[in-house]
Protein backbone atom coordinates (compact mmCIF):
# COMPACT_ATOMS: atom_id res chain seq x y z
CA UNK A 1 0.00 0.00 0.00
CA UNK A 2 1.90 3.61 -0.90
CA UNK A 3 2.27 5.64 2.43
CA UNK A 4 1.19 8.82 0.82
CA UNK A 5 -1.96 8.08 -0.20
CA UNK A 6 -4.92 11.02 0.53
CA UNK A 7 -6.77 10.25 4.09
CA UNK A 8 -10.27 10.72 2.30
CA UNK A 9 -10.71 10.81 -1.10
CA UNK A 10 -14.05 11.73 -2.88
CA UNK A 11 -15.12 11.01 -6.29
CA UNK A 12 -17.86 11.95 -8.23
CA UNK A 13 -20.17 12.53 -5.56
CA UNK A 14 -23.88 13.84 -6.40
CA UNK A 15 -27.30 14.12 -4.64
CA UNK A 16 -30.31 15.41 -5.68
CA UNK A 17 -33.50 16.46 -3.51
CA UNK A 18 -37.01 16.42 -5.49
CA UNK A 19 -34.96 15.63 -8.67
CA UNK A 20 -32.97 19.00 -8.24
CA UNK A 21 -29.28 18.30 -7.76
CA UNK A 22 -28.22 19.97 -4.71
CA UNK A 23 -24.31 18.54 -5.01
CA UNK A 24 -23.10 17.69 -8.92
CA UNK A 25 -20.01 16.17 -8.88
CA UNK A 26 -17.79 16.82 -6.22
CA UNK A 27 -14.68 15.56 -5.80
CA UNK A 28 -11.86 16.18 -3.25
CA UNK A 29 -8.56 14.44 -1.68
CA UNK A 30 -7.34 15.35 1.71
CA UNK A 31 -4.11 14.11 3.38
CA UNK A 32 -3.75 13.60 6.77
CA UNK A 33 -2.78 16.99 8.96
CA UNK A 34 -4.18 18.73 6.12
CA UNK A 35 -7.07 21.27 6.16
CA UNK A 36 -9.76 21.85 3.30
CA UNK A 37 -12.44 24.15 3.23
CA UNK A 38 -15.43 23.82 1.84
CA UNK A 39 -16.49 27.62 0.94
CA UNK A 40 -19.59 28.75 -0.46
CA UNK A 41 -22.33 30.83 -0.13
CA UNK A 42 -25.33 29.49 1.83
CA UNK A 43 -27.40 26.49 -0.10
CA UNK A 44 -24.53 25.93 -2.51
CA UNK A 45 -24.25 21.67 -0.87
CA UNK A 46 -21.45 22.16 1.29
CA UNK A 47 -23.37 20.94 4.25
CA UNK A 48 -25.20 18.15 2.21
CA UNK A 49 -21.21 16.87 1.00
CA UNK A 50 -20.12 16.98 4.67
CA UNK A 51 -23.15 14.98 5.58
CA UNK A 52 -22.45 12.02 2.82
CA UNK A 53 -18.90 11.72 4.24
CA UNK A 54 -20.24 11.33 7.81
CA UNK A 55 -22.52 8.91 6.85
CA UNK A 56 -25.17 10.44 7.80
CA UNK A 57 -26.89 10.66 4.07
CA UNK A 58 -25.91 8.63 1.08
CA UNK A 59 -25.25 9.67 -2.43
CA UNK A 60 -26.51 8.72 -5.52
CA UNK A 61 -23.35 8.18 -7.10
CA UNK A 62 -19.92 8.51 -6.07
CA UNK A 63 -17.59 7.23 -3.84
CA UNK A 64 -15.58 7.78 -0.65
CA UNK A 65 -12.84 6.33 0.64
CA UNK A 66 -10.93 7.12 3.68
CA UNK A 67 -7.42 5.60 3.98
CA UNK A 68 -8.21 3.70 0.53
CA UNK A 69 -11.24 1.98 2.17
CA UNK A 70 -14.59 2.60 0.43
CA UNK A 71 -17.03 4.14 2.97
CA UNK A 72 -19.84 4.97 0.58
CA UNK A 73 -19.62 3.84 -3.02
CA UNK A 74 -22.38 1.93 -5.38
CA UNK A 75 -22.75 -0.90 -2.99
CA UNK A 76 -21.52 0.18 -0.58
CA UNK A 77 -22.98 2.12 2.91
CA UNK A 78 -20.48 1.88 5.97
CA UNK A 79 -22.68 3.94 8.85
CA UNK A 80 -21.26 6.82 10.30
CA UNK A 81 -19.68 5.01 13.82
CA UNK A 82 -17.65 2.78 11.46
CA UNK A 83 -15.84 5.59 9.88
CA UNK A 84 -13.64 7.13 12.16
CA UNK A 85 -14.54 10.47 11.75
CA UNK A 86 -15.43 12.74 14.27
CA UNK A 87 -18.02 15.52 13.95
CA UNK A 88 -18.31 19.23 14.81
CA UNK A 89 -21.20 21.15 14.26
CA UNK A 90 -22.42 24.88 15.77
CA UNK A 91 -25.62 23.35 17.23
CA UNK A 92 -23.61 20.00 18.32
CA UNK A 93 -24.80 20.21 21.93
CA UNK A 94 -22.67 18.41 24.65
CA UNK A 95 -24.60 16.12 27.01
CA UNK A 96 -26.00 18.30 29.58
CA UNK A 97 -26.29 15.45 32.30
CA UNK A 98 -22.59 14.68 31.49
CA UNK A 99 -19.83 16.27 33.26
CA UNK A 100 -17.13 17.97 30.69
CA UNK A 101 -14.86 14.67 31.28
CA UNK A 102 -17.81 12.52 30.52
CA UNK A 103 -18.64 13.61 27.83
CA UNK A 104 -14.72 13.79 26.41
CA UNK A 105 -14.75 10.25 27.32
CA UNK A 106 -18.10 9.60 26.06
CA UNK A 107 -16.98 7.73 22.75
CA UNK A 108 -13.66 6.24 24.24
CA UNK A 109 -12.60 2.43 24.80
CA UNK A 110 -10.23 0.61 26.14
CA UNK A 111 -9.02 0.81 29.82
CA UNK A 112 -10.11 3.43 32.60
CA UNK A 113 -6.81 4.81 33.16
CA UNK A 114 -6.12 4.66 29.53
CA UNK A 115 -9.41 6.40 28.86
CA UNK A 116 -8.71 9.12 31.41
CA UNK A 117 -5.10 9.47 30.04
CA UNK A 118 -6.68 11.17 26.78
CA UNK A 119 -9.33 12.73 28.31
CA UNK A 120 -7.02 14.53 30.51
CA UNK A 121 -4.44 15.25 27.77
CA UNK A 122 -7.03 16.34 25.47
CA UNK A 123 -8.35 19.05 28.31
CA UNK A 124 -4.91 20.57 28.41
CA UNK A 125 -4.55 21.10 25.06
CA UNK A 126 -8.00 23.08 25.01
CA UNK A 127 -6.68 24.78 28.25
CA UNK A 128 -9.48 23.30 30.47
CA UNK A 129 -7.55 21.20 32.47
CA UNK A 130 -9.33 21.62 35.94
CA UNK A 131 -12.85 21.94 34.19
CA UNK A 132 -13.49 17.99 34.16
CA UNK A 133 -15.78 18.00 36.97
CA UNK A 134 -17.91 20.75 35.72
CA UNK A 135 -21.03 20.28 33.51
CA UNK A 136 -22.05 22.46 30.46
CA UNK A 137 -24.64 24.81 31.59
CA UNK A 138 -21.17 26.16 33.67
CA UNK A 139 -19.10 26.69 30.90
CA UNK A 140 -19.08 29.90 28.29
CA UNK A 141 -20.04 29.32 24.77
CA UNK A 142 -16.29 29.42 23.62
CA UNK A 143 -15.73 27.11 26.68
CA UNK A 144 -18.28 24.59 25.76
CA UNK A 145 -16.67 24.78 21.90
CA UNK A 146 -13.83 23.64 23.16
CA UNK A 147 -14.68 20.81 25.17
CA UNK A 148 -17.02 19.94 22.09
CA UNK A 149 -13.49 19.59 20.15
CA UNK A 150 -11.82 17.75 22.68
CA UNK A 151 -15.08 14.93 22.57
CA UNK A 152 -14.72 14.80 18.95
CA UNK A 153 -11.32 14.39 18.58
CA UNK A 154 -10.69 11.63 21.92
CA UNK A 155 -11.31 8.46 19.11
CA UNK A 156 -8.58 9.62 16.92
CA UNK A 157 -10.76 9.85 14.08
CA UNK A 158 -9.17 9.63 11.18
CA UNK A 159 -11.26 12.33 9.50
CA UNK A 160 -12.78 15.46 11.24
CA UNK A 161 -15.68 17.31 9.73
CA UNK A 162 -16.56 20.73 10.97
CA UNK A 163 -19.70 22.45 9.41
CA UNK A 164 -19.62 26.19 10.05
CA UNK A 165 -18.03 24.84 14.35
CA UNK A 166 -17.20 28.96 15.14
CA UNK A 167 -20.29 30.65 14.10
CA UNK A 168 -22.35 30.72 17.14
CA UNK A 169 -19.58 32.16 18.65
CA UNK A 170 -18.59 35.94 19.49
CA UNK A 171 -15.48 37.78 17.45
CA UNK A 172 -13.59 38.27 20.19
CA UNK A 173 -13.86 34.70 20.80
CA UNK A 174 -13.84 33.11 17.29
CA UNK A 175 -9.79 34.16 16.24
CA UNK A 176 -8.48 32.66 19.64
CA UNK A 177 -10.30 29.30 19.19
CA UNK A 178 -9.28 29.09 15.63
CA UNK A 179 -5.93 29.07 16.00
CA UNK A 180 -6.20 26.39 18.87
CA UNK A 181 -8.38 24.36 17.45
CA UNK A 182 -6.37 24.57 13.88
CA UNK A 183 -2.93 23.75 16.33
CA UNK A 184 -4.82 21.02 17.91
CA UNK A 185 -5.89 19.63 14.45
CA UNK A 186 -2.39 19.71 13.12
CA UNK A 187 -1.08 17.98 15.74
CA UNK A 188 -3.41 15.37 16.15
CA UNK A 189 -2.69 14.74 12.19
CA UNK A 190 -6.47 14.74 11.35
CA UNK A 191 -7.58 15.17 7.61
CA UNK A 192 -9.90 17.94 8.03
CA UNK A 193 -13.15 19.35 6.04
CA UNK A 194 -13.91 22.74 6.96
CA UNK A 195 -17.67 23.88 5.52
CA UNK A 196 -17.80 27.66 6.42
CA UNK A 197 -19.34 30.56 4.41
CA UNK A 198 -16.87 33.07 5.31
CA UNK A 199 -13.94 33.94 2.64
CA UNK A 200 -11.99 35.41 5.86
CA UNK A 201 -12.54 31.56 7.84
CA UNK A 202 -11.22 29.59 4.78
CA UNK A 203 -7.96 31.75 3.99
CA UNK A 204 -7.28 31.77 7.62
CA UNK A 205 -7.84 27.84 8.28
CA UNK A 206 -7.07 26.43 4.88
CA UNK A 207 -4.26 24.58 3.23
CA UNK A 208 -6.57 23.89 0.54
CA UNK A 209 -9.91 25.75 -0.68
CA UNK A 210 -12.74 24.02 -2.73
CA UNK A 211 -15.00 27.08 -3.98
CA UNK A 212 -18.74 25.72 -4.42
CA UNK A 213 -21.40 27.49 -6.28
CA UNK A 214 -24.37 25.68 -6.94
CA UNK A 215 -23.33 22.24 -6.05
CA UNK A 216 -20.28 22.47 -7.87
CA UNK A 217 -16.59 23.41 -7.01
CA UNK A 218 -15.95 25.88 -9.47
CA UNK A 219 -12.41 26.21 -8.25
CA UNK A 220 -9.72 24.86 -5.85
CA UNK A 221 -6.43 25.77 -4.62
CA UNK A 222 -4.13 27.43 -1.95
CA UNK A 223 -5.82 30.01 -0.40
CA UNK A 224 -3.81 32.67 -1.70
CA UNK A 225 -3.98 31.11 -5.30
CA UNK A 226 -7.48 31.56 -5.34
CA UNK A 227 -8.03 34.68 -3.64
CA UNK A 228 -5.21 36.68 -5.98
CA UNK A 229 -6.98 34.32 -9.27
CA UNK A 230 -10.19 34.01 -8.54
CA UNK A 231 -11.83 31.77 -11.30
CA UNK A 232 -14.75 34.73 -12.46
CA UNK A 233 -16.19 37.32 -11.74
CA UNK A 234 -18.72 35.76 -8.79
CA UNK A 235 -15.52 34.30 -7.74
CA UNK A 236 -13.71 37.46 -7.00
CA UNK A 237 -17.19 38.95 -5.73
CA UNK A 238 -17.32 36.33 -3.20
CA UNK A 239 -14.16 37.15 -1.48
CA UNK A 240 -14.14 40.87 -2.38
CA UNK A 241 -15.63 41.53 1.47
CA UNK A 242 -12.15 40.32 3.10
CA UNK A 243 -9.98 43.62 4.51
P1 LIG B 1 -25.15 24.86 2.41
O1 LIG B 1 -24.65 24.02 3.54
O2 LIG B 1 -24.09 25.18 1.41
O3 LIG B 1 -25.83 26.09 2.88
P2 LIG B 1 -26.95 22.63 1.94
O4 LIG B 1 -26.08 21.50 1.57
O5 LIG B 1 -27.49 22.64 3.34
O6 LIG B 1 -26.24 24.01 1.60
O7 LIG B 1 -28.21 22.66 0.98
C1 LIG B 1 -28.08 22.66 -0.44
C2 LIG B 1 -29.46 22.69 -1.06
O8 LIG B 1 -30.11 21.45 -0.80
C3 LIG B 1 -30.38 23.76 -0.48
O9 LIG B 1 -31.14 24.29 -1.52
C4 LIG B 1 -31.21 23.00 0.50
O10 LIG B 1 -32.46 23.62 0.67
C5 LIG B 1 -31.35 21.65 -0.16
N1 LIG B 1 -31.51 20.56 0.82
C6 LIG B 1 -30.62 20.17 1.75
N2 LIG B 1 -31.06 19.13 2.46
C7 LIG B 1 -32.29 18.83 1.95
C8 LIG B 1 -33.29 17.84 2.26
N3 LIG B 1 -33.10 16.93 3.21
N4 LIG B 1 -34.42 17.86 1.52
C9 LIG B 1 -34.61 18.76 0.54
N5 LIG B 1 -33.72 19.71 0.20
C10 LIG B 1 -32.58 19.75 0.89
MG1 LIG C 1 -24.76 24.41 5.59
Amino acid sequence: MPTQQPRLIVNHLTRSFGGRIVVDDVSLEVSAGQVTCLLGPSGCGKSTTLRMIAGVDQPQSGQILIDGVEVAGAARHVPPEHRSVGLMFQDFALFPHLSVSENVAFGLKGDRAARQRRVDELLERVTLSGFGAKHPHQLSGGEQQRVALARALAPRPKVMLMDEPFSGLDNRLRDGIRDTTLDILKDEGTAVVLVTHEPDEAMRMADEIALMRGGRIVQSGAPYNVYNAPVDKAAAAFFSDIN
